[in-house]
């Protein structure tokens, strides 16, 4: 059954975009609803990718840092201290094929809607591709990053690998140099994919090594990453990296399968927006946050576009009005 009246806003998602969309939409007396997601071991859990953190030393407003759990709490104290509903539940269908928009949470999917909508903001986020290696989730902010950005400062002067043959691995790596003393650049093949200009500037670059035909197949260390075991895949034999860190720069998906058919997306994935925008093909549907976001990728800039999309479809609702 349909859980009725129509909310003005649903916002599925409750990362930094999710949440700073529901603290504005909230003051504006909209009384969002946030599906917030399920606790699981991968950034697709509420709060997002910075449950998986440890230290957050970017976001402005903390000089001395911030852990990326207490930051989420508090976005998350901060919405509800406004009115807003938050749901420790996963948006499992969406049919935006007319006003109102209509929501199922849970695994019945074939019934009715659980929740309607006037608006939405979809704000599910992404999630770095990971090796799948054991203990890979608890070492994330022990020795092993997905965000050069964030946490490259920690490794000044240390030796540290990096894993991927793309651009991101590529720019992770070059990022990288400004702190760490070396830099092994693990490819699984004997070519990158990354683009020719980037292959030029990482070869020029004396702290970078590549390590061709290298997969990284083991993490050592108790409570944080001491070394590692790679493989050479030319000849099968497995040897120790002396590195204290690990970036990994595989790739990223974005958590959009639930909108397939629906909402348009990038050829990579991603929902489109209009430029400078958060308004998709759909009108009073919005999206901010990773989930359109390719390039920056950083939870002050989530955090803005979940702003963005909360004062579009405030404005949206009121022109409806
Ligand atoms: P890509 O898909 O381009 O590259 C992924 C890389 O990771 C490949 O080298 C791939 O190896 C490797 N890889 C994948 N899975 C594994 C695994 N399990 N173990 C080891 N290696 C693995 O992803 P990127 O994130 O680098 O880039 C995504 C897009 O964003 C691209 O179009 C890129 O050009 C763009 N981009 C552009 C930038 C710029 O212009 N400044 C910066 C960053 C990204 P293999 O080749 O063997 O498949």
């Amino acid at each position: 059954m349909a859980e009725s009246p129509v909310r003005d806003v649903i916002i599925i998602g409750s990362g930094p975009a999710g949440l700073t969309a529901a603290i504005y939409t909230a003051r504006a007396s909209l009384e969002p609803l946030v599906l917030e997601g399920e606790p699981s071991s991968t950034s697709d859990q509420p709060g997002g990718q910075l449950m998986l953190t440890t230290d957050v030393e970017n976001y402005p407003g903390f000089p001395e840092g911030v852990m990326g759990p207490e930051l989420m709490m508090n976005f998350k104290a901060q919405a509800e201290r406004f009115g807003a509903e938050v749901q420790t539940v996963k948006a499992s269908k969406v049919d935006l094929s007319e006003r109102p928009f209509k929501v199922w949470v849970g695994r019945d999917t074939d019934g009715e809607p659980t929740y309607l909508a006037k608006s939405i903001i979809v704000s599910t986020g992404a999630q770095s591709l990971m090796l799948g290696l054991d203990r890979e989730v608890e070492l994330i902010g022990h020795g092993l990053s997905t965000c050069a950005t964030c946490d490259g400062f920690f490794f000044r002067d240390q030796e540290i690998a990096v894993v991927g043959g793309g651009d991101s691995a590529l720019e992770e790596a070059m990022f990288l140099s400004r702190f760490a003393s070396k830099i092994y650049l693990l490819v699984r093949r004997d070519e990158l994919r990354a683009s020719q200009i980037m292959q030029d500037r990482a070869m020029a670059n004396d702290k970078i090594e590549i390590m061709w035909n290298t997969s990284l197949v083991e993490y050592v260390g108790d409570t944080k990453i001491e070394k590692v075991k790679i493989k050479n895949n030319l000849d099968e034999s497995i040897s120790d990296l002396d590195v204290t860190g690990v970036f990994i720069a595989i790739g990223h998906k974005p958590s959009t399968s639930l909108f397939e058919g629906q909402l348009d997306m990038k050829e990579n994935g991603y929902l489109k927006t209009q430029p400078g925008r958060t308004a998709t093909n759909i009108e009073g549907v919005f999206a901010s946050g990773d989930v359109q976001d390719d390039y920056y990728r950083q939870a002050i800039t989530a955090a803005g576009s979940g702003c963005q999309a909360a004062l579009e479809a405030e404005r949206w609702l009121e022109e409806q009005e």
